[in-house]
């Protein structure tokens, strides 16, 4: 093997921490009661608080700091109950107010972890701190004549978390499937619907390198404006490469801020606000101490569901494949579904395949999932049709075809099953019926088996499952045609 990545790793340590932003799901803002809905008129959603017009006073919402503690106990983290605000004073065009509501000396939160696999090793980063904050406003060109820039103010004060891990993440690859396993954990929650391409998640990557074997760190670069799972991986990847290079022609690394440029493929230095400037952070003089009670956040302890680990590990216990378990796991809405067939009575691991695999399928080509209106199938009818198979009464081919017209009609696999006849015949009498009449039929390859040409016995049991349209069962048929033909039956 010998890749550059690989010579890199050889030569090179790579060191990433990543910063995500995570909107959480309020319907009001983080410190007033303007919407939160996306997608409204520019400006439209504004009042004197989140504007910071003189004399307005924020009010913390108290839905945004219940979902900023689900998120912070579903990391492991440790609760501060007596977390403070502070003011990160710069002067932006998005940011009215001159200085931004956010926590910094005492966060909500520090000390968790988020545990993942990659490369088949169980791997737990390290959660540095998660603290609650106010979004900024947003730039924009859209319909603002060529010289301008227009500045939409809705998304400021929209309630953020971010959430620092510690540089414990290795590689690029990595840093993706931690963003992953944190978007999966955070959907669980419910606090946010993480959508990366509506800006829900957002995450900015700190990345370094140090001689192999090295204690102390390199020089840090902060990459920035990555818009997808595989944008971050692509621009670590880019940027680790980078930073090798220099490295190795004895150059020394800047420590600044880069862009991502996803159509060119690559790193840019940017100056920009973020750069090493003082924010001057103060305690914000309209609000006081937190104050969470211990009764609050024992109650957003329980409102966790069962969280992805631990679904994990039930599913593994169930005997179900490592591809199916990840499946299921990474969408709680399927994991949801797959749960109630189990109540219904489905067996484990065919449950999941018929799931995973047939429904999955079939709904993936329609372009539907199994929640909302696009899909008819109800669990405990996914989990009816599995029953019919163990019970011989349907083949699991001739399921096939039944899932097929519940997923277009929504009927009962049983009513699906009467009404075109299709009840798998297990009946000895019949098959034999079949059975003597395919050897009647081809005395050749009756002729054939007995003089040792095996594969005979595959043509003639394909002949009686073409005469009972697929519908007998198949090893009914073997059995009873090898007896016939051993018993010098037939010609
Ligand atoms: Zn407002």
């Amino acid at each position: 093997m010998g890749t550059v990545a690989e010579a890199t790793a050889r030569r090179y340590e790579t060191v990433i921490g990543l910063e995500v932003h995570v909107e959480l799901a309020t319907r009001s803002k983080m410190f007033c009661a303007c919407s939160t809905a996306f997608g409204a008129p520019p400006n439209s959603q504004v009042c004197p608080v989140c504007l910071g017009l003189p004399g307005a006073l924020p009010v913390p919402n108290h839905q945004a700091l219940a979902y900023a503690l689900r998120a912070a106990l579903a990391l492991e983290c440790a609760v501060d109950p007596d977390c403070r605000w502070d003011r990160k004073n710069y002067h932006y065009p998005d940011l009215p107010k001159g200085y931004q509501i956010t926590q910094y000396a005492r966060p909500i939160a520090r000390n968790g972890q988020l545990c993942f696999v990659s490369g088949g090793e169980e791997r737990a980063v390290r959660i540095r701190r998660l603290h609650a904050e106010e979004d900024t406003g947003k730039s924009t060109h859209e319909g603002v004549a060529a010289a301008f820039t227009g500045v939409d103010l809705n998304r400021a004060g929209v309630p953020l978390i971010e959430i620092v891990s510690e540089p414990d993440i290795r590689s690029p690859e990595e840093a993706r499937l931690y963003l992953q396993a944190l978007r999966t954990l955070l959907l669980y929650t419910g606090v946010s619907d993480v959508k990366m391409e509506e800006g829900s998640l957002r995450c900015d990557a700190n990345i370094s390198l140090r001689p192999a074997g090295a204690m102390e760190y390199g020089a840090l670069v902060e990459v920035k404006n990555m818009n997808s799972f595989r944008s971050v991986q692509r621009a670590l990847e880019y940027e680790e490469q980078r930073q090798a290079a220099a490295l190795d022609a004895g150059e020394r690394i800047v420590r600044e801020t880069r862009h991502w440029d996803e159509k060119r493929g690559i790193t840019f230095s940017s100056r920009s606000k973020e750069e090493a400037h003082d924010y001057r952070y103060f305690p914000e003089p309209d609000l006081g101490p937190c104050a969470l009670s211990p009764a609050f956040i024992e109650e957003q302890r329980r409102l966790l569901p069962e969280l992805p680990g631990a679904r994990q590990a039930r599913y593994r216990a169930l005997g179900l494949s490592d591809y199916d378990t990840g499946v299921l796991v990474a969408d709680p809405a399927l994991a949801a579904f797959y749960d109630r067939m189990l109540e219904a009575g489905a067996a484990p691991r065919e449950g999941a395949a018929l799931l995973t695999v047939e429904l999955l399928g079939r709904l993936n080509a329609l372009g539907a999932s199994v929640v909302g209106s696009g899909c008819l199938v109800r669990p405990e009818q996914l989990a009816a049709l599995q029953k019919l198979v163990a019970a011989g009464t349907i083949s699991g081919k001739i399921a096939k075809g039944v899932l097929d017209d519940m997923v277009a009609s929504g009927k009962d696999p049983a009513a699906i099953v009467a009404e075109r006849g299709l009840q798998q015949i297990s009946d000895a009498g019949a098959v034999e019926q079949a059975v003597r009449a395919a050897i009647a039929a081809h005395p050749q390859s009756v002729a054939d088996y007995r003089a040792g040409k095996k594969q005979a016995l595959g043509f003639l049991v394909g002949q009686v499952m073409k005469e009972t349209k697929g519908k007998a069962n198949p090893a009914l048929v073997n059995d009873v045609l090898r007896q016939e033909l051993d018993a010098g039956g037939g010609v």
